[in-house]
């Protein structure tokens, strides 16, 4: 184990499909894959440079269970992650409620962002850049839309913007 490593750990939270296994393996891999395991829970390890610095980022992909409106093992997940990548579909409202009530339900101050995935679905778009905006500012998170199918940069972007504010947050304390 390489202990002279900035170890970064991010659990990324959303309703079924909005396309958070889709987005870790375009961080980890750069490609678009399109069809995933919705079944297992997977945790990957992954070396990234944020900011001249060499990290090594664990990334809990987890998969809530179609129908269940509660986050999996939430109190679990939040004790072990050091940020939260909270995610949902602009094609599906659904899915930002879901965010937004699991957020509050999470009671805890690890810092989080907020990834709208799917832009290129345009044309099915449920949830509109502003109230993206709007939640984010509640939230005090940062924000950005994404596609897992079309984006490589931006969706290491939203990784990467996640780890800046968990480093930030463990200077301060
Ligand atoms: P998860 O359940 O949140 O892990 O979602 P998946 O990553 O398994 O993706 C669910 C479905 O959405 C799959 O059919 C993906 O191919 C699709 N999907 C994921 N990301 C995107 C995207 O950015 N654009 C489009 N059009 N489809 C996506
Ligand atoms: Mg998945």
């Amino acid at each position: 184990k390489k202990s002279s490593l900035t170890e970064v750990k991010i659990a990324v939270l959303g309703a079924p499909s909005v396309g958070k296994s889709a987005l870790i393996v375009r961080f980890l891999t750069k490609r678009y894959i399109g069809e995933y395991d919705h079944q297992t829970e997977n945790r990957y390890k992954h070396e990234a440079m944020v900011d001249s610095e060499p990290i090594l980022f664990e990334i809990l992909d987890t998969c809530p269970k179609a129908g269940e409106d509660e986050l999996p093992n939430t109190a679990e997940i939040v004790q072990w992650a050091d940020g939260l990548l909270l995610v949902y579909s602009i094609t599906d409202r659904y899915s930002f409620n879901y965010i937004r009530k699991a957020k509050a339900d999470l009671h805890s101050d690890t810092p989080v962002a907020l990834v709208a995935n799917k832009v290129d679905m345009v044309h099915l778009r449920q949830v509109s850049t502003e109230e993206g905006d709007i939640l984010a500012k509640d939230f005090d998170c940062k924000f950005c839309e994404v596609s897992a199918a079309e984006h490589v940069g931006q969706v290491a972007d939203a990784f990467q913007d996640l780890c800046r504010e968990v480093l930030a947050s463990r200077r301060k304390s």
